[in-house]
């Protein structure tokens, strides 16, 4: 942070910490900051830059830190349209003005975003080589993960084998296909990819036509920047927010794992995977001994509290590679364990009953060691995720019956009884 106010500095630090994790120097002068870049120069991730200092008025401090290659946000209070000319022509990330009370918050949302840009990849297609150039150089600077296609095809092939590309910008005139032809195919194929149309063409049609062929916006050439630097950054945060909701509708709302519809979804197609791969897959049920006794105890809270317990303790033993774990009922959780046999899948599980056992969970004044049986059982090659839970539910039930604590295998004998 480079600002001579040291108010503004004190405060930025403060949120720059909490909002990014990142740590922050903070410096007043052009002096101090050329000291700190050549003592540790390509030390700063991104630099937030105040255009008038004591010792540089006119924005000498930008001059520095764009030179060093540290990425720039502008922070601002002289604003007319000849230092957004200067700024804009400078490679800097975006510019902040220090005007108003959201300034501070808007400079921190600046700084996350650019961060976050970082993971977001983005496709420009153009076969002009130069325009392609210029925009793909913007959304660099913007700190954005770019890829290039000079043709249609091109970015159908990239777009095949780069399956986190999030967002395409593409031009309307090309020779092997034009945008709309490449909008339908992106809808078709890529449904989860964001399309956004550029056309130098006058005619107000093309806009429709690009939306209408399944594009989610539209700018005309020549743009303005911040308008499509705007565009670009909502499509992406449209995207962030789908990936929310998408996440919110694949979790239970009491543990944070994943529910029984996502179980099932995820799960068929991981069964279907193993059994190409010619691996083994097997499944876990595991259920609390004697809940009910603790919900009557300790009433519907503390039983929640125990539920969240052992949805940690799982969390800690059952999530690892590419398992699957699941609440998929009251105080029934499920995993799924691609690539483990029966005898692997009921190790695990014998693990897993042992971490539970040792999730601490206080009730009230009481310490509380709980307990859960599980049942597993292997899932054969024309076998239905289904009808193995079945499988594991009955083996469950043995458990059950044998004690409780302790791992069953299928309908087999308890494979390992608990010590205790
Ligand atoms: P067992 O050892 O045989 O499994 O005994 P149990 O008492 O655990 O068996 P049962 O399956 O009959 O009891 C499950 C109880 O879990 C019944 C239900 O009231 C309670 N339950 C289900 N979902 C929730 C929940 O979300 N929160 C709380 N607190 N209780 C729940
Ligand atoms: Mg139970
Ligand atoms: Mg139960």
């Amino acid at each position: 942070v480079i600002e001579d106010s040291r108010t503004f500095s004190l405060a930025l630090r403060q949120f720059l910490e909490a909002e990014t994790g990142l740590p922050v120097t903070t410096c007043g002068s052009l002096k101090e900051l050329s000291e700190i870049i050549v003592a540790a120069p390509g030390a700063y991730t991104i630099a937030v830059v105040d255009l008038n200092l004591p010792d540089a008025p006119r924005g000498e401090a930008l001059d520095w830190t764009v030179s060093h290659g540290i990425p720039s946000v502008v922070f601002t209070a002289t604003f007319d349209l000849a230092t957004r000319g200067r700024i804009m022509e400078r490679e800097v990330i975006d510019y902040v003005l220090k005007d108003n009370e959201l300034a501070l918050p808007n400079l921190v949302n600046t700084v996350k975003r650019a961060l976050d840009n970082r993971n977001t990849r983005i496709l420009v297609v153009d076969d002009t080589r130069t325009t392609r150039k210029v925009l793909a150089h913007m959304l660099t600077i913007q700190q954005y993960a770019v890829v290039e296609a000079g043709s249609g095809q091109e970015a159908l092939t990239i777009l095949e084998a780069n399956p986190d590309i999030q967002l395409v910008v593409s031009d309307y005139y090309m020779p092997d296909m034009d945008g709309f032809e490449l909008a339908r195919r992106i809808r078709r194929h890529h449904p989860h990819v964001r399309l956004l149309g550029i056309s130098s063409s006058t005619d107000r049609k093309t806009s429709a036509g690009f939306l209408k062929a399944g594009a989610h916006d539209f700018v005309s050439r020549p743009f303005v920047l911040e308008e499509l630097q705007c565009r670009i950054a909502s499509s992406v945060d449209t995207l962030a927010q789908l990936r929310q909701l998408q996440d919110l509708a694949a979790r239970d709302f009491l543990t944070g794992l994943f529910n029984r519809r996502h179980f099932f979804e995820r799960g068929r197609s991981l069964v279907d995977e193993a059994r190409e791969m010619g691996l083994p897959i097997s499944v876990a049920i595991i259920d609390v001994d004697h809940f009910k006794r603790l919900n009557d105890r300790y009433g519907h809270e503390g039983g929640d509290k125990a539920l969240a317990a052992v949805a940690r303790g799982l969390s800690l033993s059952a999530e690892r590679g590419f398992n699957l774990l699941a609440r998929i009922g009251g105080e029934e959780f499920a995993v799924l364990f691609p690539g483990a046999d029966l005898a692997e899948a009921t190790r695990l599980s014998e693990a897993i009953r042992e971490a539970i056992t040792r999730e601490p969970l206080a009730l009230g004044d009481d310490a509380f060691a709980l307990t859960v049986s599980l049942g597993v059982a292997e899932i054969g090659p024309r076998d239905a995720l289904d009808a193995c839970l079945g499988l594991a539910d009955r083996a469950l039930y043995v458990a059950k019956q044998g004690g409780r604590n302790r791992v069953c295998a299928d309908v087999c004998e308890p494979a390992q009884a608990a010590a205790r």
